[in-house]
């Protein structure tokens, strides 16, 4: 039987994009590619980061603790790799000010650093003034089908093996009860 959807797979170029952190050792500049921060609830488990699942999810009832993260694409500078930037709350927060004055974060070139110069310190973003020229980057692509993919939540064709997830993720609003971490809620 077929098995239809309704969007195309993803491009191959998607595919292209590497999850990266802030790293700890030294500072990286990038230039961004993404319009905003896509962000969602996420647990660390088994050794890796998954979305929080929503009502129902098995993370949750097991009492593992969620953090809110925010992903969007990038590019680094200097060897133009394309990036997909995980941030938490406190990282993304610092956005804000070049997403009110420039209403996109595309083009917009930043510095992000670790000053501790540890894993999981605290994450420094310095925003060069101004925009780059934005037809040198490439065209955003859609972070939240990127991250389904990364995460293992889509079927990598998904005409072929629609994922049960696919649509549910896309479209489930996380609600804990009135707790937001760190002012997730003032992002667009
Ligand atoms: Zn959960």
């Amino acid at each position: 039987m077929p098995q239809w959807s309704t969007t195309p797979p993803l491009q191959s170029a998607e595919f292209s994009y590497r999850l990266i952190r802030a790293p700890a050792c030294r500072p990286i500049a990038l230039t961004l590619i993404s319009s905003k921060p896509q962000g969602t609830y996420t647990h660390y488990t088994k050794g890796r980061t998954l979305p929080c699942d929503g009502d129902g999810c098995s993370a949750c009832k097991e009492g593992h603790p969620y953090r809110w993260h925010a992903y969007l694409a990038a590019r680094v500078d200097g060897t133009r790799e394309k990036v997909i930037l995980e941030l938490t709350a406190q990282a993304a927060e610092q956005l804000l000010p070049a997403l009110n004055e420039f209403k996109t974060l595309r083009a917009v070139a930043i510095l992000l650093e670790r000053p501790a110069r540890r894993p999981n310190g605290r994450i420094r973003i310095t925003i060069a003034p101004g925009r780059r020229p934005e037809n040198d980057l490439p065209p955003e692509p859609d972070i939240q089908r990127m991250m389904l993919h990364i995460w293992g939540l889509d079927d990598t064709s998904l005409t072929s093996r629609p994922g049960k997830h696919h649509f549910q993720h896309l479209t489930k609003e996380k609600k804990h009860n009135g707790e937001v971490p760190q002012n997730p809620s003032t992002l667009p």
